[in-house]
């Protein structure tokens, strides 16, 4: 497959300014905030002249049931801090309550995070950008009917059913510390969507992602996972990552690639147990922007915050094909990257308990596996679904558009404005992660099963924060 090494691209990004201020919960490691860390670390950079930023829209409960449950969205509609009473027994069946807690906005929260890569889908089928980032995006432990590992809505899957009314094959690539397994789940067992996830295995939550896992019925052998083990660093991690994903493009031969950037597996993670580090992380994202392919980079996991702004911007400037200095920029939480101030971090000592012996064994096993598809896959030819957001539509009652920030008003947003503390973010805070669901079966996808049928959500127009320009192309 062809590969442009410092091609340029059109980068599209998407951010809502309140995405920050949602809030999971004292002690809770999972904060909304990092997000908007990124953004403003990103800012100061000056990234933001060289790509388009849109808000996304609230995805609707529409948008969200082509993959959840009606009833799973309809209680996410409903359930607030103030009458969590009435649905204990929906709470406990839908998974909320502890890892995944009730918040404030808590739907709105997963209107955005989902509406980002919907359009960043939309946006990639329209061939209208080459590369689209939802920082906001990523939350791959979300199930059809339950909630997961800090994740309510599966953005990614809605992502990438929106890339197959265009796409006949999609690939997903995960570098999150934990499974992927919400979005392994959704394309068990398909042949469409290829997903391969490297993860800390064993003892570690969510318990799924076994070497031997590999996909069902139509979907065997699209499903690859790398199960590895503590101390991963940036070698040992390139070692692995580029010999399976050039033997996966060469195989599988995508139309368009989904990468889930989770933080987590960076070295010094408060639920991490890996080493690598901001530039190790990065070359992942660089390896996989060389096949030029429509390009969707979404979040994820990540909970040092100060760490995890700092990954998600390099990538930003990976993604940009723009060298940004190792000196950070003033900035609104500038006080969080101290001592140093600096955009890369160093690894620690840890031992890495993956030997290349080891590492060369998965590798072994996987290649066999990947012998087994079927070489250069036949097109089917088919009728194209309409696309989830129809931008020429001027309808102006559906304010389900994007909306673009021009750039003036980018520009005054490099200002301070107040924040919390990131004091949680220190120390060891327990890993949360080995708490519960170790080993946990999980629960099939029925892909035949009827929806119930529900009446059409009245979406609230949404209420401009900012000056904000609709987008006319
Ligand atoms: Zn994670």
């Amino acid at each position: 497959m062809a590969t442009q090494p410092h091609s340029r691209k059109r980068v599209c990004y998407y951010y809502d300014s309140d995405i920050g201020n949602y809030y999971y919960g004292q002690g809770h490691p999972m904060k909304p905030h990092r997000i908007r860390m990124t953004h403003n670390l990103l800012l100061n950079y000056g990234l933001y002249r060289k790509m388009e930023i849109y808000r996304p829209h609230k995805a609707t409960a529409e948008e969200m049931t082509k993959f959840h449950s009606d009833d799973y969205i309809r209680f996410l509609r409903s359930i607030r801090p103030d009458n969590m009473a009435e649905y204990n027994k929906q709470m406990q069946r839908f998974n909320v309550g502890e890892d995944c807690p009730v918040f404030d906005g808590l739907y709105e929260f997963c209107q955005l995070s989902a509406g980002g890569s919907v359009a960043a889908a939309v946006k990639l089928n329209k061939q209208a950008s080459e590369i689209c980032i939802n920082w906001g995006g990523g939350l791959h432990h979300a199930k059809k009917s339950e909630a997961s590992g800090f994740c309510y809505v599966n953005d990614i899957v809605l992502g990438i059913l929106e890339l197959l009314k265009y796409h006949q094959r999609v690939l997903y690539i995960d570098i999150d510390v934990h499974h992927g397994d919400g979005v392994e789940e959704a394309f068990y067992t398909t042949d469409r969507v290829m997903t391969v996830s490297f993860h800390k295995y064993g003892e570690y939550f969510p318990g799924t992602g076994d070497l031997r896992d590999i996909g069902a019925g139509k979907g065997k052998y699209y499903a690859v996972n790398i199960p590895l083990r503590d101390g991963m660093d940036d070698e040992a991690y390139e070692s692995i990552f580029v010999p399976i994903i050039s033997k996966v493009m060469e195989t599988f031969q995508p139309s368009a690639v989904v990468l889930q950037c989770g933080a987590d597996s960076l070295t010094g993670d408060r639920l991490g147990c890996f080493n690598l580090t901001v530039k190790g992380h990065g070359k992942c994202v660089e390896f996989v922007k060389k096949y030029n392919l429509p390009f969707m980079m979404v979040g994820g996991g990540g909970y040092t915050i100060r760490n995890v702004s700092r990954a998600w911007t390099y990538e930003t400037s990976v993604a940009l094909g723009v060298e940004i200095a190792n000196e950070l920029p003033y900035n609104d939480y500038f006080e969080y990257f101290g001592p140093d101030f600096k955009l890369h971090i160093s690894p620690s000592n840890m031992a890495n308990q993956n030997t290349p012996e080891y590492l060369e064994k998965i590798k072994t096993r996987l290649f066999e596996n990947l012998r087994m598809l079927p070489h250069a896959p036949g097109v089917q030819v088919q009728a194209i679904p309409e696309d989830a957001i129809n931008e020429e539509s001027d309808n102006e009652d559906k304010v389900d558009k994007d909306e673009r920030l021009p750039q003036k008003d980018l520009d005054k947003r490099i200002v301070p404005d107040n924040e919390f503390s990131d004091s949680e973010d220190e120390g060891e805070g327990g890993r949360r992660d080995n708490r519960s669901y170790k080993g946990r079966k999980r629960p099939r996808l029925d892909k035949t099963e009827n929806k119930e049928s529900e009446e059409k959500p009245k979406e609230e127009v949404k209420a401009d924060k900012a000056p904000l320009e609709q987008e006319n192309r």
